[in-house]
């Protein structure tokens, strides 16, 4: 292979080339950094880059390697979200109020990922403190599409996904609270897992809405979304709520087929307002997995679907709003010192913070102060109690589930920054699992106007290795994976 084309590898490709000496990490490494000063102007995915510790990474790995020590993650370059905290790095959360925050510790995800000799290029553009749908909320600057430079790729791992479709890295980590790995891999044509609650250790991550936060991969095929998983995922220490549940080998279900499966199709998910060519491209997809052996059950209803939106945005911007109160100026990141300590906090609050965030904080604060509390909290705590019961029942009468990642294709920048609702609609389809627990996957599955469909499936908790399956099968059966955006 051309060594201008090294980016465009699968990680499971570069691999094999890396284990049979036809590659060095050196030579690819090398190949995305080129191929990122390239590209980087236009799709802006980046908001730190870490060029020069990389390539000492990739120098470390082909030494790891031919000492005998080479394990799967060896050498390939990867890029995270810049809310993952990285020793040495700076981590911004799209933030002015991190802008110079540089921590002093790694989240376990990077720990992992550098214990096996992974590349880390560089930390992505997101909308500030992960809340958004297309990262034009980032406080620095919006990324761009690379199927199409004038839309959105999507958020808020925005930068994660339009980074490595652009080739500037082989896989990416990002974050998903409501959608925010699924819907921009929907828009930018990759593979993006959110695991189930508690798969993956969440410390490090600069935190969201605490009960509904998880890191994903975001990846170019199945395969490698299996291996990736395989490093990340498993129960930690410093986080308590990592699920003391063994880690199965991923790679083990691929090539099962889905002979046998019951897949739901619950028409819940396809809503109002999703748009006709994404709807006849699921449809297309869906009967692709009939033909190849699947059972389509078109009689599965998750009827308080309509809730999860309105109790999403109750529970997470509550949780936000305790989560954020760090942010004082006292101990991270952004500070304004005035005559008393109130002007201090105020001023440091009021400058670090977007408007979208301050929005957030208010919302929740709201939510949860006395008198609220009952009304817009706990019922939103009940509604999502309902919600998680009807999935439940609804992964008694089938295996997983099938629908839109999101129910538009990527929308032009600034077309929906001013009309928050159709911004927050976005996510209408990727916040149940988020609200339920449950791990969900989008996989490319063909194109309308020109840009990526993503499929969702959704399986019952720590059934990652199903969404695995049947994304392999559908993957083998079709080429959607293997498309890239002409840069
Ligand atoms: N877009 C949703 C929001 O703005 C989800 C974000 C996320 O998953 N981090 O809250």
């Amino acid at each position: 292979m051309a060594g201008d084309q090294l980016h465009q590898l699968r990680l499971h490709e570069a691999r094999r080339l890396l284990e049979s000496h036809e590659l060095s990490a050196r030579d690819l490494t090398e190949a995305c950094l080129a191929r990122l000063d390239s590209v980087e102007p236009y799709v802006k995915a980046m908001i730190s880059v870490c060029a020069e510790e990389a390539l000492q990474q990739a120098s470390a790995a082909d030494r790891m390697r031919a000492a005998g020590k080479a394990k799967p993650l060896t050498g390939i370059p990867f890029i995270a979200k810049d809310l993952l905290c990285t020793r040495g790095v700076r981590t911004t959360c799209g933030s002015r109020m991190l802008e110079n925050f540089v921590p002093p510790h790694n989240a376990t995800v990077i720990d992992r990922l550098l214990e096996q000799g992974s590349v880390l290029i560089g930390k992505t553009n997101m909308d500030e403190f992960a809340m958004g749908s297309s990262t034009e909320h980032s406080a620095f600057y919006p990324s761009c599409n690379p199927w199409n430079l004038d839309c959105v790729p999507g958020g808020s791992s925005g930068g994660s996904a339009a980074g490595l479709a652009a080739g500037e890295a082989l896989f990416a980590l990002g974050t998903d609270t409501g959608g925010s790995i699924r819907q921009p891999a929907s828009f930018c044509g990759v593979v993006g897992m959110k695991p189930t609650y508690g798969r993956v250790s969440r410390y490090g991550a600069v935190a969201f809405a605490s009960s509904l936060d998880q890191i994903g991969p975001l990846t170019r095929d199945i395969q490698d979304c299996a291996v990736v998983m395989n490093v990340i995922a498993g129960q930690c220490e410093k986080d308590s709520t990592s699920a003391p549940i063994e880690v199965p080998d991923y790679t083990a279900f691929l090539g099962r087929g889905v002979q046998g499966l019951r897949i739901g199709v619950p028409q819940e998910y396809f809503v109002e307002g999703l748009q006709p060519d994404v709807r006849r491209t699921i449809e297309d997809a869906i009967h692709e997995l009939e033909n190849m052996g699947a059972t389509i059950r078109r009689d599965i209803s998750l009827p308080s679907t309509k809730y999860a939106l309105a109790a999403y945005y109750i529970i997470a911007p509550s949780e936000a709003s305790a989560n954020l109160a760090r942010f004082d100026g006292v101990r991270y990141g952004f500070s304004r010192q005035l005559a008393t300590t109130e002007e201090s906090v105020l001023a440091t609050r009021g400058e670090g913070f977007g408007a979208e965030v301050k929005r957030r904080i208010m919302l929740g604060t709201h939510a949860l102060s006395s008198g609220y509390y009952d009304a817009y909290y706990v019922k939103a705590l009940k509604v999502r109690h309902i919600i998680r019961e009807e999935f439940r029942q609804a992964f008694e009468q089938c295996d997983l589930l099938a629908m839109p990642t999101s129910p538009t294709v990527a929308f032009p920048i600034g077309s929906k920054i001013h009309d928050l609702m159709q911004m927050y609609l976005s996510d209408i389809l990727t916040i149940p699992a988020n609200i339920a627990g449950i791990p969900a996957l989008s996989l490319p599955c063909g194109f309308a106007h020109g840009l990526p469909v993503g499929l969702q499936l959704m399986a019952s908790s720590f059934r990652e290795d199903l969404l695995l399956q049947v994304g392999h099968a559908f993957q083998q059966a079709s080429e959607w994976h293997l498309k890239q955006p002409l840069l």
